[in-house]
């Protein structure tokens, strides 16, 4: 029993049930302490991606048999490089390319793994009935899970998603999903909007018979989506060593741009299991609610919520800071309480013990749309390489702290394709995109010489087969139905 819920040690699981509950029974997150965990980090780096991946899954989630035929059968031909996530030089920043998989968003490293740990925990367990996977999605993990769960055997997929929330080119990835057992639904209502309602859906059917059905989740509160995306901490300081810019032991400092908190939680996990990563940098849009927790201890929710340019960060309640809270006090019940306010109040304060473990290992900064266009549009000239909003947001709050690095290297995450996002991108090399983004991906290529991705330039010609939308008060009877199917 390596895991418990981040609220309460009466709730343990094995790796395996953590991944197909995908959340405990009291509302918590599945926890285990990495650093308890004895891993040869130094090995590892020495290690293809592959392995690599595979020696750290075995080590987070040690009851599933076989991790390497797991890993092999969630990458293979999915990947447009045999790295998985290339770490390229821009000028003397790195950054971590998480957006070579198929649907061009770094959600694919995770979820390609996923629905092997979900089948492979199926079996193991004897189950005879289907698993319904339930999904929020800010735009990015939608589409990775729809991709990655469609026409698996003894799976369903639901993904909710905020109405006009996410942009164009995302709602499309959706909206033209194919596959039997895939529903795509759009609700009236914010990310926000959506994360709860599908938690209050999980807390709702434990007490309801599903006839044999399970729930589980593709959020990143399941451990098994956290758990694949340590990997690539390891890969950028293994190419790091490779390059001859660093030797093994030398501290590297890393910068992610957040939202849900899971991407930059994974390079905690890095850390812990031994990897000398030296300051993670919390890098936040104009709802910059983490910036504000990590330099004053406060989370406070209650404002004004902001649609920018990068949508996949339109979030206010970061579910992933749980688990960093848990693993920084190791107190259930302080968690617990904290939680309590949060969705009673809509506002914490951590204890100055808490926070200064905190600051030590994060720092945080946020930018703002016109800020991160200025970002894409500088780095283009500058240096030829074109990013995509997120990745600008992450560029730009690294400027703050660069100096405070010296002469130690920092890798930038980049989290998505330019072209999944290309109207703010041609509005940062300074064209007008109007309304056909097709048009404005051709543009782009033509200007950048970037080729387009081909999973994205074939939804200009894709059947739109999902159209519902609904009120985030009928996401249970929503699910319900489709489960009674
Ligand atoms: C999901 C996403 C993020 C935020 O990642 P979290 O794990 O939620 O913090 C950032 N950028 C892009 C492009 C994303 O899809």
């Amino acid at each position: 029993m390596d895991y418990q819920s981040t609220r309460s040690s009466a709730f343990k699981a094995d790796s395996v049930t953590a991944v197909l509950e995908g959340i405990a029974p009291d509302g918590g997150l599945y926890i285990t302490d990495p650093s308890k965990i004895a891993f040869d980090w130094r090995s590892a780096l020495r290690c293809s991606s592959r392995d690599m991946s595979a020696m750290i899954l075995h080590a987070l989630l040690p009851d599933f048999p076989d991790m390497k035929a797991i890993v092999e059968r969630a990458y293979l031909n999915k990947f447009e490089t045999e790295d998985l996530t290339p770490t390229v030089k821009v000028g003397d920043r790195y950054v971590l390319e998480l957006f070579r998989g198929p649907t061009s968003a770094f959600k694919d490293v995770a979820l390609s793994v996923l629905p092997q740990l979900v089948t492979a925990g199926r079996t193991m367990h004897g189950a005879e009935d289907d698993v319904v996977i339930l999904t929020a999605t800010s735009g990015d993990t939608g589409k990775a899970a729809l991709e990655g769960f469609h026409d698996v055997d003894g799976t369903r997929i639901v993904v909710f998603y905020p109405y006009k929330g996410v942009s164009r080119v995302q709602e499309l990835q959706m909206s033209t999903q194919k596959g039997a057992n895939v529903k795509v639904c759009a609700v009236r209502g914010n990310f926000d909007d959506a994360q709860t309602g599908v938690k209050n859906v999980f807390s709702a059917c434990r007490e309801k018979d599903l006839g044999g059905k399970s729930l589980s989740s593709a959020n990143s509160i399941n451990i098994g989506r956290l758990a694949p995306q340590v990997m690539y901490y390891f890969r950028a300081y293994a190419d790091l060593v490779n390059k001859g810019r660093i030797n093994v032991g030398d501290t590297v400092h890393y910068v992610v741009p957040t939202g849900n908190f899971g991407d930059i939680l994974a390079g905690w996990f890095a850390k812990l299991l031994g990897l000398p990563v030296g300051k993670l940098v919390c890098a936040s849009n104009q709802n910059n609610v983490l910036t504000d927790f990590i330099n004053t201890g406060v989370y406070d929710k209650r404002r004004e919520f902001y649609k920018t340019n990068s949508p996949s960060m339109d979030i206010l309640v970061s579910s992933n800071l749980e688990r960093l809270l848990y693993l920084l006090c190791k107190d259930a019940s302080y968690v617990a309480e904290l939680m309590k306010k949060l969705s009673s109040e809509g506002i914490y304060e951590i204890s100055a013990g808490i926070l200064e473990k905190l600051q030590s290992g994060f720092v945080a900064g946020f930018c703002n749309d016109e800020n991160s266009i200025d970002t894409i549009g500088r780095v283009f000239r500058e240096y030829g390489y074109l990013m995509d909003p997120h990745t600008a947001v992450a560029w730009n709050v690294c400027d703050s702290f660069i100096e405070s690095f010296g002469s130690e290297p920092v890798v930038v995450l980049s989290t998505a394709s330019p072209y999944k996002f290309p109207a703010a991108c041609l509005r940062a090399l300074g064209e007008d995109p109007g309304d056909d983004e097709f048009a404005v991906m051709r543009r782009l290529n033509e200007i950048s010489g970037v080729p387009v991705p081909a999973n994205l330039a074939c939804l200009e010609s894709a059947k739109v087969l999902h159209t519902d939308v609904i009120n985030k008060e009928d996401m249970l009877a929503y699910v319900l139905s489709y489960i009674s199917e």
